[in-house]
Order: C-alpha cells, then structure tokens, then sequence
C-alpha cells in the first residue's frame, strides 16, 4: 500500500523513516521524495497489510508524521482519451508515454500517484479509483 509521508519543521531532520523500518522490521520502499529547508514529502510503498501496517502508521504518527494513504488504481477513460500526450509531458517519472498509433500506454511501476496527469488532460480521462 502506497502513503505520503508529510513532515513539518519539527520533525524533518529526525530519521524517523528508518527508525520506523528499524523499529517494525518492514521494508518501506521510498518511491518519491520532495524535501524543503522547513517541510518534506516523502511517497512510500509499505509492503504490509493488517496489524503490521496499522504498527507501521501508528509509528510515523506518533513521531509528528501526517500519513495519507495514497489512490490505488489509475484508470485511463480510453473511449474518452483523443491521444493528444497532454498528460505525457508532465509526468515526472515517464510512467504514460503515447505510442507511435497516438495511443496512451501507462506503466504502474512508475507511477508515483502524484495525480499531476488528472490534472493535465483535457477531457478527464484520467481517474484514480
Ligand atoms: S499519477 Fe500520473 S503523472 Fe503522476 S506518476 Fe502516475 S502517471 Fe505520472
Ligand atoms: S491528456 Fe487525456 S486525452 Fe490526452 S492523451 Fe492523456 S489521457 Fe488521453
């Protein structure tokens, strides 16, 4: 399961990330990071679920973490989608790229959730469910 890691001033110089993986023995992968001299961002995959992820959680809240759990799935609408690579261009990670038929191919294991490419096209055929 996906989750956006938000730290504040406080906490961000803490290591609290491998404290958390120290301390609960799960290996969280860090998928995204975007840190600021007073805030930070940190995108996570936490390979867990049940009592174990609820441990994981609890342990970043506690030390001043906010956790959000991240959209699962992204649906592109393909009977929507008019393959104009809107949403190409913007994606940091190169996770959806236009074939040479101006179709949109989406790579999951890229994908960062960041949902900028929601907000690029233009006829809403991206969503996360
Ligand atoms: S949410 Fe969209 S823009 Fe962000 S990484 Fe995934 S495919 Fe790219
Ligand atoms: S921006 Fe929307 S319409 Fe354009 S290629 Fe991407 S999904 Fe298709």
């Amino acid at each position: 399961m996906r989750f956006r890691l938000i730290y504040n001033h406080k906490n961000l110089s803490k290591p609290i990330l491998a404290e958390a993986i120290l301390k609960t023995k799960v290996l969280i992968n860090i998928l995204e990071a975007k840190v600021t001299p007073t805030a930070g961002e940190i995108m996570v995959d936490v390979p867990v679920e049940g009592e174990k992820l609820r441990e994981v959680i609890r342990f970043f809240e506690d030390a001043g973490v906010t956790v959000k759990e991240v959209a699962q799935i992204l649906e592109i609408d393909m009977g929507r989608c008019m393959g104009c690579g809107a949403c190409v261009s913007p994606c940091p990670t190169q996770a959806l790229k236009l074939t040479k038929d101006w179709e949109i191919e989406f790579d999951e294991k890229k994908c960062v959730r960041c949902m900028i490419c929601v907000d690029a096209c233009p006829v809403k055929a991206i969503k996360f469910t």
